[in-house]
């Protein structure tokens, strides 16, 4: 049994925890890789996004150019250089205020301190004199339209993917490469971290996976120490970004073809660009339900939305992008419109799959259960059935050895006493009974089992076939010395039976009766009518023996089973007998029960439906 057992854990139990297990990892991994997939498309709306924004900002940046090269056509630039500023305001909106300056610094428009004295140019002169006339450097953010704006604006516009493990890595790359250029020698120490964390995902696994992304969010966009004159190098145009007094401004400026000495920039209005950058914060429509996406500033504070109204902690976007250097520190983000959603559908998906598996695994539990206790009951009719041959020969084996002895006796003629002669046949005879009924029972039982017993049903005195079963029964009784009591009704109770199949029943009971007396030899027969709801007849065989072993008083009707052991009792016996009294008994819609008496013994009784006339 132990065997079955562990053969049960090893191949069914652990087998099927593992699968269960593997299932659970599996749905993880499920749910991993859709938060990604949502995450990864959303990073493309944010990405794309950033760049049009970029892409629009150059285009600005080349409009400015065109507007310097007319402006200086056909003049002699130098000299009207000095009337940049009014012109550029004049004709181009996003100008706030326009400048020259040339190379080694000598700043020819506008004129500091300015003539015109407005907050703009004040503040102008304040803040950029000294930068444009190369005699300080300051912090900016540059960009020249050189190969290093290439590599600046490409890799915020596409790094910033909240998979990309390697972004730490194209971070520092990127450093050593502007390290490398001749601007700016503090890039590494310059490293900001970005003012928005976007979550990457909401499940706590993938958090944990990029937590050395959580732990490295650094902005890709570095300042860098420089004169202005540094900054323009070689080049043609660019762009320069710089905080003053915490607030952004943006600056174009362009070298002008005729005299590359000349330089004319512009100072932009921000919130005329900001307003020009807010018609292009739209998600793909078909996203337009499930994210809303936002413009944030250098404070993460939302400039622009695509969706009117809509609020959230601007601060943990789902994925943002950096746009870059021309608008530094500033974020195109999205959120969540129904961020429950997510981690709804994922807990419903768990959910479900959880009570799955825990469903087939309780199904496998319930099922390998179930096989060992039919195995265990297998088992136990195995040895019953071992138990039954070795009983049933046994039983065999004790008359036909009285009838051998007393014939042999007989027929060698060495008992001369008639009496004796007599006492030696009704052995022989009792004996020869037993032997009947044994095997008639056994024979019966194999019917039985195999569904071909037949009986023969017909109007019948259930009192009469007791009464006759008893007598015949009586001298074997009464020689073994029982005292045998039979009480029967005064009139008939009619049944509807096969009267050899009661019989037997009868028989099979006092014959028990007898067997489990032991030294209290005393058996009562009452056979009456018993009324109830549905009427029946009753015949009741009662002794005052061992009775049945508290616990065993239903298994006594199961085939093969004996409560009391041969061995230990003594007691020879198939374990058919009462098996067979109640599936006769149950055939003519009968019952045999069994009920305990008060001081000792057994009451069997046969109860049959009385016919109705
Ligand atoms: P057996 O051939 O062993 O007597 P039975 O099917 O007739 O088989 O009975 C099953 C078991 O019921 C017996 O082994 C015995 O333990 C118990 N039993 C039957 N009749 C009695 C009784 N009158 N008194 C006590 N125990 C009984």
């Amino acid at each position: 049994m132990r065997k079955v057992a562990l053969v049960f854990v090893l191949a069914v139990l652990v087998p099927s925890l593992v699968l269960a297990w593997l299932a659970v990892r599996s749905l993880r991994d499920q749910q991993f890789l859709l938060e990604r997939q949502q995450s990864l498309l959303y990073q493309g709306v944010t990405d794309s996004l950033a760049k049009a924004l970029n892409d629009h900002i150059a285009d600005q940046q080349r409009e400015f150019d065109s507007r310097v090269e007319a402006f200086a056509n056909g003049n002699d630039p130098r000299a009207a250089a000095a009337q940049f500023d009014e012109q550029i305001r004049g004709t181009w909106p996003l100008a706030e205020v326009g400048f020259c300056v040339t190379l080694s610094g000598n700043l020819i428009c506008p004129t500091c301190p300015p003539t015109r004295n407005t907050p703009e140019l004040r503040n102008f002169c304040l803040d950029n004199s000294a930068f444009l006339g190369n005699r300080e450097t300051v912090e900016v953010y540059w960009n020249d339209n050189s190969g290093n704006t290439k590599l600046m604006g490409q890799n915020l516009g596409s790094n910033q993917n909240a998979f990309d493990s390697n972004s730490q890595q194209s971070l520092s790359q990127y450093q050593s490469s502007a390290n490398n250029s001749s601007v700016g020698q503090n890039y590494s120490s310059k490293s900001q971290m970005r003012k928005v964390s976007p979550q990457k995902s909401y499940s706590k696994e993938v958090a944990n996976a990029n937590a050395d992304l959580q732990d490295g969010n650094f902005s890709k966009v570095v300042p860098a120490e420089a004169e202005f004159s540094q900054l323009v190098g070689d080049n043609t145009d660019g762009m320069l970004a710089r905080f003053l007094q915490n607030k952004l401004k943006l600056m174009f400026w362009h070298r002008l073809n005729r005299d590359r000495d000349l330089v004319f920039g512009a100072q932009l209005n921000l919130s005329r660009l900001v307003s020009e950058l807010r018609g292009m914060i739209q998600p793909d429509p078909a996203l337009r339900d499930e994210i809303c996406v936002a413009l944030l500033d250098d404070n993460a504070r939302p400039v622009a939305l695509s969706r009117a109204h809509f609020a959230a902690q601007w601060k943990r976007p789902f994925v943002a992008t950096e746009i870059g250097e021309a608008l530094p520190h500033w974020e195109v983000a999205a959120y969540l419109v129904n961020p429950e959603q997510l981690t709804q559908a994922a807990r419903t998906a768990r959910l479900t799959l959880g009570l799955l598996i825990a469903l087939l695994v309780l199904a496998i539990g319930v099922g390998g259960w179930l096989i060992v206790a039919d195995l265990n009951r297998q088992l136990a009719l195995a040895r019953q059935k071992t138990d039954f041959v070795s009983n049933v020969s046994h039983e065999l084996k004790t008359p036909l050895t009285s009838i051998r002895m007393f014939s042999e006796l007989l027929a060698e003629q060495r008992v001369a006493d008639p009496a004796k002669q007599r006492s030696y046949l009704q052995i022989i005879t009792a004996e020869t009974a037993r032997l009947t009924r044994l095997i008639n029972n056994v024979l019966d039982f194999s019917r039985m089992e195999r569904g071909e017993k037949k009986y023969n049903f017909r109007d019948a005195d259930l009192a009469g076939i007791v009464r006759e079963t008893v007598e015949t029964y009586r001298p074997h009784l009464e020689n073994s010395g029982f005292q045998l009591e039979c009480s029967l009704p005064a009139g008939e109770l009619p049944v509807r039976a096969d009267t050899d199949a009661i019989a037997q029943v009868v028989v099979n009971l006092l014959s028990n009766a007898e067997k489990y007396s032991g030294d209290k030899k005393r058996i009562t027969i009452e056979v009456a009518r018993r009324d109830g709801p549905l009427p029946c007849a009753e015949v009741k065989i009662l002794d005052c023996g061992v009775g049945v072993p508290r616990g065993s008083e239903e298994k006594i009707f199961e085939k093969f089973y004996r409560a009391h052991d041969a061995l230990s009792s003594g007691i020879q016996g198939s374990g058919l007998g009462l098996t067979l009294a109640r599936q006769i008994a149950r055939a003519h819609d009968g019952e045999v029960i069994y009920e305990s008496r008060e001081g000792g013994g057994s009451c069997f009784s046969l109860r049959l439906p009385l016919k109705m006339s």
